[in-house]
């Protein structure tokens, strides 16, 4: 296996890379870190939790590093987009470790917050701009940002943003961003939309794929309990998180109602508990995910949306209070354990009313998941085939 070094990368990055425990690279890093230090247009097909923020912004800020220029007031360098807030300041505080030893500037603008001190900052220019679209089209609006002298642009996890409607903005950032650059586009999937987006806008991309979907579960063990209602999910659940007092645990609630009930009770009988959803504003968020972060919180119940792409290393358990309408969800879900290359637990319960979504799950994944406690209704079980554990059988 590769090494950074023998990626490319030169001794400032390399430097900061083993002080931060980045040992050696993921495999969409050793893929793509070559090809965008050589200057290519790149689509990188790889689920949350491969190492996609190294793999685009070790090589960029090698390059930035390289021309060593400065931006002009109100302009940028490179422009990185992602989806939520929560995404874009997780990948600035990435990159924001990875430029300690450099002079480059990392910006961050993100709804939901103050649009003076976003002004402020670009009125300096910044070397590498972190951003929502819509955020970001504001700004430009308000003339306290121009992309005229972005030489690089990346769409970061792009069928989310498709997801959340932003396809219009990315078109339109794309077209204010000059030609003459180089893009690069990460995605989980790659939906039509995409694929047209990137014929667009990428100029000769090449395609780098890891871990084709689905597989990015495997090494989550799962079980699932079945159980009749409501109350004996509290209760198991409350069990296994006694069992754990070190897991970090990220539980997910179908509704926002039922995740603040769920918090307040499991807050009740004593354990540290938040939740985030989208009643909670922003500043509540992230005081959440701060906390949940540094282990202060060991108990986080969330909602889809609200959890979409967070990215805390150390989760440990992650339970699907309720199963989500859509098998995806639960892939994404359990995806946020077990990150770059960690062990981690998969608890899921299902009420007789969820049995056809926990099968849908098991049809996507490819996978029995594992009996816990409990069993389907006779007449929902499933065709005799043996019960597997935890892989692809
Ligand atoms: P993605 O964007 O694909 O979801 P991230 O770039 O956010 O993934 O990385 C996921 C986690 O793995 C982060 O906590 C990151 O610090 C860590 N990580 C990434 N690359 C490496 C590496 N080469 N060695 C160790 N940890 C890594
Ligand atoms: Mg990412």
């Amino acid at each position: 296996m590769s090494t950074f070094k023998d990626l490319g990368l030169s001794e400032h990055i390399l430097e900061t890379l083993s002080a931060n425990g980045f040992e050696k690279p993921t495999p969409i890093q050793a893929q793509a870190i070559p090809l965008v230090l050589k200057g290519n247009d790149l689509i990188g097909l790889a689920q949350t939790g491969t190492g996609k923020t190294a793999a685009f912004g070790l090589p960029m800020i090698e390059k930035l590093v390289a021309e060593s220029r400065r931006p002009d007031p109100r302009n940028i360098r490179a422009l990185v987009l992602a989806p939520t807030r929560e995404l874009v300041n997780q990948i600035a505080a990435n990159l924001k470790l990875f430029v300690k030893k450099s002079p480059i500037k990392v910006g961050v603008v993100v709804g939901g917050v103050s649009i003076n001190k976003q002004t402020e900052q670009l009125a300096r220019g910044v070397d590498i701009l972190v951003a929502t679209p819509g955020r970001l089209l504001d700004l430009v609006a308000r003339k306290a940002v121009t992309l005229t002298q972005g030489r690089y642009l990346v769409l970061d996890e792009a069928d989310q943003m498709l997801d959340l409607g932003f396809i219009h903005d990315l078109r339109k950032i794309s077209k204010l961003v000059p030609k003459n650059r180089q893009t690069l586009l990460f995605s989980a999937t790659m939906p039509k939309q995409i694929a047209e987006l990137a014929g667009e806008y990428l100029t000769n991309p090449v395609k780098v794929e890891v871990t084709p979907p689905g597989k990015a579960a495997d090494k989550v063990e799962q079980y699932v309990h079945f159980v009749p209602g409501k109350d004996l999910k509290t209760q198991i659940l409350k069990k296994s998180l006694t069992d754990n007092p070190d897991g970090l645990s990220l539980i997910f609630s179908r509704t926002k109602h039922g995740a603040e009930k769920l918090m307040k009770h499991l807050d009740h009988v004593g354990f540290k508990a938040a939740s985030i959803h989208g009643n909670k504003s922003q500043g509540q968020r992230e005081r959440a995910l701060k906390a949940f972060r540094d282990g202060e919180i060991r108990v986080l119940v969330a909602t889809d949306v609200a959890a979409r792409g967070i990215d805390i290393p150390g989760v440990t358990h992650v339970y699907n209070y309720d199963l989500p309408e859509v098998p995806d969800a639960y892939v994404h879900r359990i995806g946020r354990t077990a990150r770059a290359g960690r062990d981690g637990i998969a608890i899921a319960f299902c009420a007789p009313d969820e049995i056809r979504l926990l099968r849908d799950i098991e049809k996507l994944m490819g996978i029995n998941i594992a009996v816990a406690s409990g069993e389907a209704p006779a007449d929902q079980a499933r065709p005799a085939k043996g019960r597997g554990g935890r892989g692809n059988n």
